[in-house]
């Protein structure tokens, strides 16, 4: 189900949307200095998408403040962290559901291998569970998440009219890992 979204143009350009949205809200915020805030995006080369969509992903969007030159980048639902994979992939190639006919062979050909796949699934199982994000609203799933068949078990969770748009709340609620923290610098 959620792995034709790999191939869904319009889901791209939503998530392209939300990000723009959130980058917009970055901006107007300014910077903690009450400088600001200009265009400094980082470019990207992102992994795991097709080459038609690859265009919606070649920016992070983030900004420079003109006072003090601080950087400030927005979050974002296409990228999770410095990962080099878009976040849906980290979301839907970690899941165990991930495996079966069509899906495999679309998986298999964005050649993600399998030591980054075994790498994500530890991060789910290890350091995402520890996270402030998912301390503070692990609680509110009721019944509880099952924390052995993530990130799939955390999909299921978000409700919404199709495919697209329960993958989208999902991602959007991992916004906040989304900002630099330590358990994402590891890249890949
Ligand atoms: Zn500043």
């Amino acid at each position: 189900m959620c792995h034709a979204l790999l191939q869904d143009p319009r889901f791209f350009a939503l998530l392209l949307e939300i990000d723009r949205d959130q980058a917009a809200q970055t901006q107007a915020a300014g910077c903690a200095c009450e400088g600001r805030l200009h265009c400094a995006n980082y470019p990207r080369k992102p992994r795991g998408c097709l080459p038609e969509f690859r265009s919606s992903f070649e920016q992070r969007f983030s900004f420079c403040c003109a006072s003090c030159r601080k950087r400030t980048t927005a979050t974002s639902v296409r990228f999770l962290g410095r990962r080099v994979y878009l976040a849906l992939m980290v979301v839907l190639s970690s899941s165990r559901h991930a495996g079966s006919n069509s899906s495999a062979a679309l998986l298999a050909g964005l050649a993600i291998p399998l030591r980054t796949l075994q790498r994500w699934r530890t991060w789910w199982a290890d350091a995402f569970v520890r996270t402030p994000l998912w301390r503070g609203a692990c609680g509110a799933f009721m019944p509880p998440v099952d924390l052995g068949h993530l990130p799939a078990s955390l999909l299921e969770r978000f409700i919404g009219a199709d495919a697209a748009a329960r993958l989208s709340a999902c991602l959007r609620f991992l916004t906040p890992l989304t900002a630099r923290t330590r358990s994402l610098q590891a890249a890949t």
